[in-house]
């Protein structure tokens, strides 16, 4: 049995003291959640949320990080850092750094080494644009991000770590995938994960899908069989709408 998890993804929104108010709020609503509840902030919010959330079973999670242990990368946090201020869970690979910041699946992989050398678990985003959608090339596409992106890395490391499918149509934009569109494309992320290591492997992995989860979507994305849990972006950044999310 795969442990479902709910990560909010609150990209670039919140000063410390919105998040430190967001997080008390959720923490009042989501105490009992019956889920692993992981929360990505921004950087500059990580320790304020760390202590927001001490004694609770949520989680901290990151947005990113760079793949080098220090050096002169201006402007850039490393595992280590993020690993010394409690952090759990970082997300590599999005693909709004993909787009906006040059990432590409070479860097992912430095990116899912980085993280997992520094006892971090990476949340791993895949997922195709609308042409690469109605090229019907999507399969294809998921399974060559995933195995890229688990260059190098072992089966042991493997079944610890998230994978999220995330369609670049359906962030940020009210579309979201059909359950079964998100269901048959994780399968074919736990098939490339398998091709890699094997069925047990692949089997143990945790794959989210993201892409304008709701309230009301999430309970019939969640009674699909591959679909383990999910990656919340806009929906995240209000506590009574997450809190139902992680309800679900
Ligand atoms: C995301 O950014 O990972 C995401 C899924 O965003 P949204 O829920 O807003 O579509």
């Amino acid at each position: 049995m795969r442990r479902p998890i709910i990560a909010a993804n609150w990209k670039m929104h919140k000063t410390i003291g919105e998040a430190v108010a967001l997080t008390e709020e959720l923490v009042s609503l989501i105490a009992d959640a019956e889920v692993d509840v992981v929360i990505c902030t921004p950087f500059i919010c990580l320790s304020a949320v760390k202590d927001a959330i001490a004694g609770t079973k949520i989680h901290l999670g990151a947005q990113n990080l760079h793949f080098k242990e220090n050096g002169a990368y201006t402007g850039e946090i490393s595992s280590i850092m993020l690993k010394e201020l409690g952090v759990e869970y970082v997300i590599i690979g999005h693909s709004e750094r993909r787009q906006y910041f040059a990432e590409t699946d070479e860097t992912v992989n430095l990116k899912v080494k980085a993280a997992i050398g520094h006892g971090l678990i990476p949340i791993i985003c895949v997922g195709e644009n609308l042409l690469q959608r109605e090229q019907g090339i999507t399969d294809e596409l998921v399974s060559m991000q995933t195995k890229l992106a688990l260059c190098g890395v072992s089966s042991k490391e493997t079944e610890k770590l998230v994978l999220a499918y995330e369609p670049i149509w359906a962030i940020g934009t009210g579309m979201t995938a059909t359950k079964e569109q998100a269901n048959d494309t994780i399968s074919k992320i736990r098939k490339a994960v398998a091709e890699l290591h094997g069925d047990n492997t692949a089997s143990k992995v945790r794959i989210l899908y993201g892409g304008s989860i709701n309230r009301n979507n999430i309970s019939g994305l969640m009674r699909e069989p591959e679909i383990d849990g999910g990656l919340i972006g806009g929906a995240s950044l209000n506590a009574e709408e997450f809190a139902k999310i992680v309800k679900y």
